[in-house]
């Protein structure tokens, strides 16, 4: 199990406390030290290391992508490993390095949902693996009839059961950092693609899961 790496954030911290305490020393510079303090405090994306696999043309545009959306987007809530590799052979995975492939390239809010559900297995991985055995119980006890097979499900039963709460915190992620109308359009566009049933079953029992999700304390 990876432990999570919080150097740079510690070293994030030091540096903000520098700037609180010389910020402080020259009070006759007050107002704009408060706004480069605020500015400073403003919760941002952790620097994120993304490697490619290959080093192809279409694997840097697509780490060239995740930097920008990195940029763009205040990710730190959704970014539980830091660690990303672009692979154009792979199929998206979590684990053991968060593994993305060249899919979205020309659609920033699916690239972005890709980021964000592959986040939401860290979630699990990271802070529920003690509450997963009865996650997994009352996922099943209120949708017993999900079909696990794909494109329903992911191929496997209990991992598609997670699933459910991996693309609830998908669609949870999204609607924060795109706004509730693009965020649906994702997912419904995604229910169409893979993890048919899956997506499907989040978007008609939403408040069902939910207070499963709720009742485990599992959220970003
Ligand atoms: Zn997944």
């Amino acid at each position: 199990m990876r432990v999570r790496d919080d150097r740079e954030k510690s070293v994030d911290m030091e540096c903000r406390e520098t700037i609180l305490k010389r910020t402080q020393a020259k009070s006759l510079m007050a107002p704009v030290a408060i706004s480069l303090l605020a500015s400073a405090l403003l919760a941002e994306t952790p620097k994120l290391s993304i490697k490619t696999a290959h080093g192809d043309a279409q694997e840097q545009q697509r780490m060239q992508q995740m930097e920008r959306l990195a940029k763009q987007y205040d990710l730190k809530t959704y970014t539980i490993t830091r660690e990303i590799v672009i692979d154009r052979g792979a199929i998206n995975h979590s684990s053991p390095v968060l593994t993305l492939n060249l899919r979205f390239l020309d659609n920033d809010d699916l690239a972005l949902s890709a980021y964000v559900h592959e986040q939401g297995h860290w979630v699990l991985m990271e802070r529920h693996r003690a509450d997963n055995p009865a996650l997994f119980d009352d996922l099943h006890r209120a949708f017993p009839t999900l079909e696990y097979r794909r494109p329903s499900g992911d191929g496997e039963l209990r991992s598609s059961y997670f699933h459910i709460a991996i693309c609830m915190l998908e669609w949870q992620a999204m609607e924060e950092l795109v706004g509730p109308d693009r965020a649906r359009k994702v997912i419904e566009l995604k229910q169409r693609d893979h993890y048919t049933d899956i997506y499907a079953l989040v978007l008609s029992h939403r408040e069902r899961v939910e207070s499963i999700l709720n009742s485990h304390g599992v959220k970003w």
